[in-house]
């Protein structure tokens, strides 16, 4: 039976806690343990795919075609797990579930509620989350904070599943702030007591205490934690703002995280060493040799979480050019015709992503036309390839009404269409051409140099295509298409072939890149970004990462005040 470990969150949201479930897996796997992580989603939709980025950040998409949580591509990023449909559970699937089988009659006469019903069929999905594999450790993170009435079925769930299993095999761990109140000098304690007060409330003592903080927290300060939150010492773990997120796992196993979670969970104690992350992804991420700003073109430029995993991909594909990427962020709604020029003006390559909907396509075909021209590197995701795609056919063959059918039904030269079998679709949620399929690349081509393999599996979530009546044409005229489904069919990766680098895919290889394994053509956008770079003269120097500042009380030997 494998080892469970819930993550809950208290005081307030976004301290990080997808991040924290993520580490403590990557802290685990380098002692040689197997672990998968699933998130639990109190909302109620059935999964984030009818959500707007406004709501919720980048849906992030499985290997088996989920549309799930961000968090989702934290775990994968951080730990070498394979995450499917079962890692990802929200209220909407466990109510669907549970009401469907009420309406087959499946519970036999009784009054169907939250306990026991909601709560048995949450248990299930724990327990599924491992069904058919071999798994250490399953780490769940529910989403939410303790306290939100939404998350509290979950809680519950979490609650008698520790009963079920027994506590040698199951613990909980909590995250929540200590914030430094400024005016006062004063690190304040009294929120985390509060948390940790309502987990209590509903049965839950946590054993492991993670602490948002600015400041050290220092021995008083966690002395302190432990004696009001009733968690030993050394289970009250230091969570302090750091410089690259990929340093939390060594912060972590420094406070000795990895042992802590070993001896509650009675599992054996191996000695595991961080040093390949610490040598190949932190180290590389704090001390770029180089440095080379890209530009990012969409429509949510904005919110630090609709692109989070471009954004990784490509910080990914600088350490693995040893270089530090500085993204400039531009909202294709504000580009035109005049001005495309004035705001590309300072970057060395630009990324289009991908999105739904014509607002801003206008603005990405103008930057698209302009880094075409001027031979800028070029990588189109999705989205950002069905517009490169329109692009080249009102600029290079002149059809200038061309478009995807998605913005305008009646184009002359519907470059981009739906397959017919989309045509047909009512329902919006989970009904788009999603998960990984295999795309042949073909040699000679910028695809081919960069995976050095004819062929790879990659994650797709879209309804529209390349429309192949227009093949041909597009051909003669310089377009090559390097990636192709196996049967022929779908065109999955397009190219320039008179241009240093000018790349888009069909498919999301953001989703499949890792820190310490960037993805092929992530890697290869950023090395030509690189080359543009040094060509054109603009050579930026990266910024030392700025040392760690010891607080200022520190210095002087003092800790921390305490509050009273
Ligand atoms: N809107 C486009 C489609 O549905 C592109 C989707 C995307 O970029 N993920 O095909």
């Amino acid at each position: 039976m494998p080892k469970y470990i819930f993550v809950t969150g208290g005081v307030v949201s976004s301290l990080g806690k997808g991040i924290a479930s993520a580490s403590i897996g990557r802290i685990l796997e380098a002692k040689g343990l197997k672990v998968t992580i699933q998130k639990l989603d109190p909302y109620i939709n059935v999964d984030p795919g009818t959500m707007s980025p406004y709501q919720h950040g980048e849906v992030y998409v499985t290997e088996d075609g989920a549309e799930t949580d961000l968090d989702l591509g934290h775990y994968e990023r951080y730990t070498n797990a394979t995450l499917e449909r079962a890692n990802s559970v929200t209220t909407g699937q466990i109510y669907n579930e549970v009401i469907t089988k009420e309406r087959k009659g499946e519970f036999l006469g009784a009054t169907v509620q939250v306990v026991p019903h909601i709560t048995d069929a949450i248990k299930a999905r724990i327990r599924d989350v491992t069904k058919n594999k071999r798994c250490d450790v399953v780490i769940s993170e529910v989403g939410g904070t303790a306290g939100d009435i939404e998350s509290l079925p979950f809680l519950e769930a979490a609650r008698q599943f520790r009963h079920d299993v027994g506590r040698e095999n199951c613990i909980f761990v909590h995250l929540t702030l200590v914030p430094y109140i400024r005016a006062a000098g004063e690190l304040k304690t009294k929120p985390t007591q509060h948390s940790v007060g309502t987990l209590r409330e509903i049965g839950i003592q946590p054993d492991i205490l993670i602490c948002r903080t600015e400041k050290r927290l220092g021995r008083g300060m966690k002395a302190k934690i432990s004696l009001f939150c009733n968690v030993e010492e050394e289970a009250v773990i230091e969570a302090r703002d750091v410089r690259s997120i990929y340093e939390v796992p060594l912060m972590f196993k420094e406070q000795n995280l990895d042992a802590v979670l070993c001896r509650y969970l009675r599992i054996e104690y191996k000695s595991g060493s961080l040093h390949e992350w610490e040598k190949n992804v932190v180290a590389k991420a704090l001390h770029p040799k180089r440095k080379v700003r890209v530009a990012v073109v969409g429509k949510y430029v904005e919110l630090p979480d609709a692109y989070k995993s471009i954004y990784e991909a490509l910080r990914h594909g600088g350490i693995a050019n040893d270089a530090e990427v500085v993204i400039k962020k531009i909202n294709s709604e504000k580009v035109t015709k005049s001005n495309v020029a004035h705001y590309l003006k300072d970057v060395s390559g630009i990324l289009v992503p991908g999105g739904f909907g014509s607002r801003g396509v206008e603005g990405k075909i103008k930057a698209i036309q302009h880094v075409r021209e001027n031979k800028i590197p070029f990588f189109g995701i999705c989205l950002g390839m069905q517009c490169a795609t329109i692009e080249f056919a009102r600029s290079v063959l002149g059809w200038k009404n061309a478009n995807s059918t998605e913005f305008n039904k009646k184009s002359s030269h519907p470059v981009i269409s739906l397959l017919e079998e989309q045509e047909k679709v009512e329902n919006l949620g989970g009904t788009m051409r999603l998960g990984a399929y295999a795309c042949n690349v073909k040699k000679d081509t910028y695809a081919y140099e960069a995976y050095k393999s004819e062929e790879v599996m990659e994650r797709h979530r879209h309804r529209y295509e390349f429309n192949n009546k227009y093949r041909e044409d597009m051909r003669k005229k310089g377009f090559r298409i390097s990636g192709l489904s196996p049967n022929g069919k779908l065109v999955e990766i397009i190219e320039v072939a008179d241009h240093p680098w000018f790349v888009a895919s069909q498919f999301h290889p953001e989703f499949k890149s890792k820190p310490d394994r960037a993805h092929p053509l992530f890697r290869e956008f950023i090395a030509h970004a690189l080359a543009y770079q040094t060509e054109h003269g603009v050579i930026l120097k990266p910024n030392p990462a700025p040392a760690e500042q010891p607080d200022e009380r520190e210095k002087e030997g003092a800790e921390v005040p305490l509050e009273a």
